[in-house]
C-alpha cells in the first residue's frame, strides 16, 4: 500500500488528494467550471471529454482550471505521484510508462503546484522527497551547465566566430571577445537570455540554489538579489538550459 510511505497524519490529505485525481481521471464533472450551471453537451475525441456547457456555451474538461489541464491521460497522474514517493527516478517512470522524460517531469511539477495550493503539508512533504533523490540526468544536466558556465567565463583562447582565428583576447569578466585577425568583436552570449545578465561570481552559486528546490524569496535572500531579478533570471537560465539541451533540468528549475 502507498499509505505506508506516507506519515499517518498526511494520510487525510492524501485520500482528498486522490479524490481529486480520480474525479479528473474519470472525466466527470458536475458543474461548469465558469458559470456553476449543470447542464452540458458532451463530446468524445479519442480518449477526452470535452463538456459544453448549455447555460454559458464555454468548453471545459474534468482538468479545466487545474494544473493538469491537457495532461492526458490522466490516470498517469497517480501513477507518476506513486512512482515518485517510491523514489523511482524519472527515467524509470519515463520508461515504464514508454514516454519521454520530459512528459513524466511536466505532469510531476503540475503535481506538485496542485499540492501546492490544495494540500500544503502534503505538498511540503512529497517536494522535501523529491530533493532528497535527484535523479542522475538532473545531476548530470546540472553538471554540464556549470561546466558550460565555467567555460564561459573563464577561457582566455576562444576561436573568432567570425574568421576562426585563434588570436583572440577576451575583453573584461564577460564572455566578450576581440579577434585581433579581423578586428571583429563578438560575444559568446550575445543573442542568448545570458546577455547582460550580472553578477557573473553569482552564476554558479544561482545554479546551485535552483537546483536544491529554493524559492525565489529564499535564493534572493541568500544570494541579496532583489525578488524580480530573482524571478528573471529563473526564466533566463531555464530558457539557457533549454538552449544546451538540458531540458529535464529547465523543467526541474522552472517551478519557483
Ligand atoms: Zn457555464
Ligand atoms: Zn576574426
Amino acid at each position: 500500500m502507498i499509505s505506508e510511505f506516507i506519515p499517518a497524519e498526511l494520510h487525510s490529505q492524501l485520500n482528498a488528494f486522490y479524490g481529486d485525481l480520480e474525479k479528473i481521471t474519470l472525466q466527470q464533472i458536475k458543474i461548469c467550471p465558469f458559470c456553476g450551471n449543470d447542464q452540458f453537451f458532451v463530446s468524445r475525441s479519442r480518449s477526452t471529454y470535452t463538456y459544453r456547457c448549455k447555460a454559458c456555451h464555454k468548453y471545459s474538461t474534468s482538468a479545466t482550471h487545474t494544473p493538469f489541464n491537457r495532461l492526458i491521460p490522466f490516470n498517469w497522474l497517480k501513477i507518476i505521484f506513486e512512482n515518485r514517493i517510491q523514489n523511482q527516478s524519472y527515467q524509470t517512470i519515463a520508461k515504464n510508462l514508454g514516454c519521454s522524460l520530459e512528459k513524466v517531469m511536466r505532469r510531476d511539477h503540475a503535481l506538485i503546484a496542485y499540492l501546492q495550493q490544495h494540500y500544503p503539508t502534503l505538498h511540503n512533504w512529497y517536494k522535501n522527497r523529491q530533493y532528497t533523490a535527484i535523479s542522475p540526468t538532473i545531476k548530470q544536466q546540472k553538471q554540464i551547465v556549470h561546466d558550460k558556465i565555467r567555460q564561459l567565463l573563464s577561457a582566455e583562447k576562444i576561436n573568432c566566430i567570425h574568421c576562426s582565428s585563434h588570436d583572440t583576447v577576451k575583453i573584461g569578466a564577460r564572455a566578450a571577445y576581440r579577434c585581433k585577425s579581423c578586428a571583429c568583436n563578438f560575444n559568446l552570449l550575445g543573442n542568448t537570455p545570458l546577455n547582460r545578465l550580472p553578477h557573473t561570481d553569482l552564476w554558479l552559486k544561482f545554479i546551485d540554489l535552483l537546483v536544491a528546490g529554493y524559492n525565489n524569496l529564499q535564493i534572493s535572500q541568500a544570494l541579496q538579489l532583489n525578488a524580480n531579478t530573482v524571478s528573471k533570471w529563473r526564466r533566463a537560465w531555464c530558457q539557457m538550459m533549454e538552449t544546451w539541451n538540458c531540458n529535464a533540468l529547465a523543467i526541474f528549475c522552472s517551478h519557483p
